[in-house]
């Protein structure tokens, strides 16, 4: 049997070694756009902080990879895939499978706020060059103000990180109190506290209008003027769809997956960040290793479907 793999991140990587496990006489082939390997993306926020060295992040090198037993294709991204003809391409050439799967995750999402998406001083953080042109930035301009646009989780997180790095940083949030699904009235008014004794401005119940790049200011619905000489959009995730889209898979938020986290196509899986089952796209990484070692496991014959869960993600907050 060969098996194409498509992203090498949580639910691509695990899905591979337990492929490789259950089916050693398998051939498998691991595509993934970027070079960098296997990296742990949730500890992004303390890489860009400066807490956690670039090098502790790598959960597995390339050259550690090469080791897993399988054909290894990385910083090669696959541009189509025919499930008709059980063929794929990639921007190095075309290649054959009998089972395919799609772990390849999500964006970040930038809302269409008006100097937004021109600007190159608005900035993500949801891959590793992200996180790499983020500190690149903040050692080269200690001064840069910085604005926060969305006050979730990593939100709050990635705002810490630049905060830790000196930056003068305000966050803005739509919500009218900070985490209103995780936190209490009151456990929310303490956050808010904290943040504020801590040096963040924040602007609670507030949306962000218009960038204006030249005066490095954001401006809000209500007319105040954030400083902002860098923005850090945390507003969500969607799925990347364009592969399964393109060929036809049914896809909502994202593609869509029965129970054995089979898509509408024969012998085409789903995993991870990129799939939604149930209804629900996870965005959680215990999530997405747990699909990919459950597709691994169905795939083999071993598992009829994905386990029922429910995955609780615990607020990590930074001390001040
Ligand atoms: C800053 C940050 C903090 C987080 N914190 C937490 C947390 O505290 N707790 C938690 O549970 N989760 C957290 N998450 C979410 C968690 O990291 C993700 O849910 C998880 O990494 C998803 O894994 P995935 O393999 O589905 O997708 P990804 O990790 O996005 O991997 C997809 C891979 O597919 C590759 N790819 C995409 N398109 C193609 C293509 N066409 N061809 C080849 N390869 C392609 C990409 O290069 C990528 O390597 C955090 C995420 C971020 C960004």
């Amino acid at each position: 049997m060969k098996i194409a793999v498509c992203g090498a991140g949580a639910a691509g990587a695990y899905a591979v070694k337990r492929l490789r496990l259950n089916l050693p006489e398998a051939e498998i082939l691991l595509f993934d756009a970027a070079p960098v390997g296997f990296y742990a993306k949730m500890r992004l926020p303390e890489y860009l902080a400066g807490t956690l060295p670039r090098e502790k992040l790598i959960l597995s090198s390339p050259e550690q990879m090469a080791d897993w037993g399988v054909g290894l294709h990385l910083g090669e991204p696959v541009t189509s895939i025919d499930p008709a003809s059980h063929k794929l391409a990639t921007v190095a050439g075309e290649y054959a499978w009998d089972v395919l799967v799609l772990a390849v995750g999500a964006h970040a999402f930038v809302p269409p706020v008006p100097g937004l998406a021109a600007s190159s001083r608005v900035h993500v953080l949801r891959e590793l060059p992200d996180a790499d042109a983020l500190v690149a930035l903040c050692e080269r301009e200690p001064e840069t103000t910085a604005a926060v646009i969305g006050g979730g989780l990593l939100g709050l997180e990635a705002a810490w990180s630049l905060r830790k790095r000196g930056l003068a940083v305000s966050i803005v949030e739509t919500a009218p109190r900070l985490l209103p699904l995780q936190m209490n009235e009151e456990e929310s008014a303490a956050l808010l506290a904290s943040f504020t004794n801590a040096g963040f401005k924040v602007h609670t119940g507030a949306s962000a209008d218009r960038f204006d790049e030249a005066s490095a200011q954001l401006f809000l619905k209500d007319g105040t003027a954030v400083p902002a000489s860098l923005v850090l959009v945390s507003a969500g995730i969607r799925a990347n769809l364009e592969l399964a889209k393109n060929a036809g898979l049914a896809c909502s938020r994202g593609i869509v997956v029965d129970a054995a986290l089979r898509t509408s196509a024969p012998d085409v899986y789903a995993v991870g960040d990129c799939a939604e089952l149930n209804g629900t796209v996870t965005g959680l990484w215990l999530a997405s290793k747990d699909q990919g070692e459950a597709v691994a496991d169905i795939i083999a014959g071993k598992l009829d479907a994905m386990p029922p869960k429910t995955y609780r993600p615990k607020p990590k907050l930074p001390a001040f």
